[in-house]
Order: structure tokens, then sequence, then C-alpha cells
């Protein structure tokens, strides 16, 4: 069955075809074309989320991923971090988990969060 794909790898978001035959058609540039066959073989995403803080001037932080994650893992990456809570401060950048499920991606911090001054 015939796949398609809009390629997300610049703004012109360019149609991208897959045939029966694994034939690629539609791509512009060969950066749409990797795009392609990465998404054939093993799709992933950048990941954002939030995650609990204690004792800081607010009570979730922004997160993401390191790099990209498998798409089907997404779920599973986000149970992790719903499981995680921190002490303020939080440092930008801090990694949060390490290596989050043995897929070796950090989870980190994309915010500071100065502690709670009461
Ligand atoms: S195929 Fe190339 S030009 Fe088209 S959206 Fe992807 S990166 Fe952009």
């Amino acid at each position: 069955m015939k796949k398609e794909f809009i390629c997300i790898v610049c703004p012109n978001g360019c149609h991208i075809s897959v045939d029966d035959d694994n034939h690629i058609s539609g791509y512009t540039c060969l950066r749409g074309l990797k795009y392609v066959e990465q998404e054939l073989k093993d799709p992933r995403r950048f990941l954002t989320s939030t995650f609990k803080v204690n004792n800081g001037l607010s009570r979730v932080c922004p997160c993401r991923s390191s790099t990209n994650v498998p798409k089907d893992k997404m779920f599973d990456i986000i149970k992790e971090i719903d499981k995680v809570q921190v002490n303020a401060p939080i440092k930008m950048h801090q990694v949060i988990i390490k290596n989050v499920l043995n897929l070796g991606v950090d989870i980190i911090a994309t915010k500071e969060i100065d502690k709670d001054g009461k």
C-alpha cells in the first residue's frame, strides 16, 4: 500500500510518497529522502514534557530529550518522567533522567527554577 509523508525537515513541507516497491518520490532534496528512509526504518521524535519540582518557585519544570527518541517509546518515557520529583533549584540543561530506559538519551531541564524563599 502506498504511504504518504509530509517532510518536516524544513518549512517547505514536501509531500513524499513511497509506493509498493519502496520507490520514494516527491522529495525536493536529499534531506527529505533521508527523512523518509528514517521514518520507514525507525521513526524518531524529540520529546518535550514537564517534571515535578519540590520546594521551587514553580511546581513543575519543562524538559526535553537530549536527542530524538524512538516514536514507539514516547509514552514509556513520559511515564518515567512522571515518576520523577526533583528538589529546586533546577539548573538549565540539568540532567533529570540519565539514559532513560537505556535508550542512550537523557532527559534535561529546559528552564531554571529557583528555590521557594519561604
Ligand atoms: S524534501 Fe527537502 S525541501 Fe522538501 S521539505 Fe524536506 S528538507 Fe525541505
